[in-house]
């Protein structure tokens, strides 16, 4: 295996974003495939004895055993890395592998938390229900108050969690002034970029600490893998996460990721033309439901603040109905084109009914607090020519009585 003609890691990091989407991270074999190489190999080999011993020592690159090294898989990591401007990187087999790695390859029993009140479902038991088993405080704010950060700090903070947007009511924060405050107090701040994707939004370049994936999500982008990802420095990466993950084994499989690597070779083309999509379907819909949370539609409080963090809006929005779940039940009944279903980042275009699915495990009172209504509903908007979208979408509206 060698690094393609004429890479090298200093060459790599100065390509363009299309290019490092493309070409980052290639190794090829002695066959000479243009195609990324799939190893579906549990094990290693070695030419003698003294080269295993090397290899177990860390004297000599090479690797020893899949859940600690895999080249297919070693590959995405740095393709991942490079395009979103980390040092380093390392894929689990889903986005709560992600974030459970994140979480607890840091905390320890005595620790403190801050996260925020809107997030995936999983994430908020991760620091609802799972942490406080192990004696880590969990303290949750409404992330768009910067202020509620700092109020939040006690002298055992250690990380600051959030995603944004937020799922699935659309809330921004504020990466840059949160990632401030963190530092200010030696906190760590780690971020769920799955609305996003390095394509639209690089937490790095605000001054966030980690950056955690589901790449199940507009990475893959074609609904086919589970994949989780992980970013920051390689101190992090390699002193904190690694010990973690290679002792735990939430590993990714060498035939998932190389699905998420073919995935990345049009991701930005896919977040972009998704993006424009959804803001011509979030134009299309505003006026004729009660409330739109859209962050490219000046009706939503945080536009400019998405603006600023974000390159595009992304292909997900939510929309608000007065008549609860009978009538948001009886909108996606009407769908003939978009589909039912949970999923987000697809090219196809998807929609469900949060209260019901992903956040029904909160509870009503869990979900009145993070702002999920009955009459929310959220779409994912996929790569279909926008004139379909919209007419399936205007006869369904109108058979719900909109
Ligand atoms: C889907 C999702 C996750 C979980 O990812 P999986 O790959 O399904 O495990 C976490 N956070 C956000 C924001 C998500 O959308």
């Amino acid at each position: 295996m060698k690094r393609t003609t004429g890479q090298d890691r200093t060459q790599t990091r100065n390509w363009r974003p299309a290019t490092r989407a493309i070409r980052g991270g290639t190794w090829r074999s002695e066959m000479g495939e243009t195609s990324e190489a799939l190893f579906l190999t549990s094990g290693y080999s070695y030419d003698d004895a003294a080269t295993v011993a090397a290899r177990f020592a860390g004297d000599q690159d090479g690797m020893t055993y899949s859940r600690l090294q895999n080249p297919t898989v070693a590959m995405l990591e740095e393709r991942i890395a490079l395009m979103e401007g980390a040092e380093a990187c390392r894929v689990q087999a889903s986005g709560m592998a992600a974030m459970t790695a994140a979480l607890l390859s840091q905390l320890s029993a005595g620790d403190h938390m801050v996260s925020a009140r809107a997030a995936f479902g999983s994430c908020r038991w991760l620091g609802d229900s799972l942490l406080p088993r192990f004696g880590i405080d969990v303290t949750v704010i409404d992330a768009r108050d910067t202020d509620a950060w700092e109020a939040a700090i006690r002298p055992n903070t250690k990380v600051f969690f959030f995603e944004t947007p937020a799922n699935p009511t659309m809330d921004v924060a504020d990466l840059e002034a949160i990632a401030k405050i963190a530092k200010a107090h030696g906190i760590t701040t780690v971020v769920d970029n799955a609305f996003c994707s390095p394509a639209l939004q690089r937490p790095l370049e605000f001054g966030i600490d980690v950056v955690a994936y589901s790449a199940t999500k507009l990475m893959d982008g074609q609904g086919r893998v589970l994949a989780g990802a992980v970013c920051g420095s390689e101190e992090f990466i390699n002193d904190t996460l690694l010990p973690f993950q290679r002792n735990t084994g939430p590993n990714l499989s060498p035939f998932n990721a190389w699905v998420v690597l073919k995935g990345l070779e049009t991701l930005d083309l896919r977040a972009k033309k998704q993006s424009e999509n959804a803001l011509k379907l979030g134009q299309f819909i505003e006026g004729r439901v009660p409330q739109i949370l859209h962050p490219w539609l000046d009706s939503h409080p945080q536009k400019a603040l998405a603006q600023k963090q974000m390159d595009a809006c992304g292909p997900i929005f939510s929309f608000v109905l007065d008549g609860g779940r009978k009538q948001a039940h009886a909108l996606l009944d009407a769908l003939q084109l978009i589909d039912i279903s949970n999923n987000i980042g697809d090219s196809r275009s998807l929609m469900c009914h949060p209260a019901s699915t992903t956040h029904h495990n909160m509870g009503p009172e869990g979900r009145e607090a993070m702002g999920i209504s009955e009459g929310m509903l959220r779409i994912n908007v996929g790569l279909e020519d926008v004139d379909d979208l919209i007419e399936d979408m205007d006869q369904a509206l109108t058979k719900a009585g909109l």
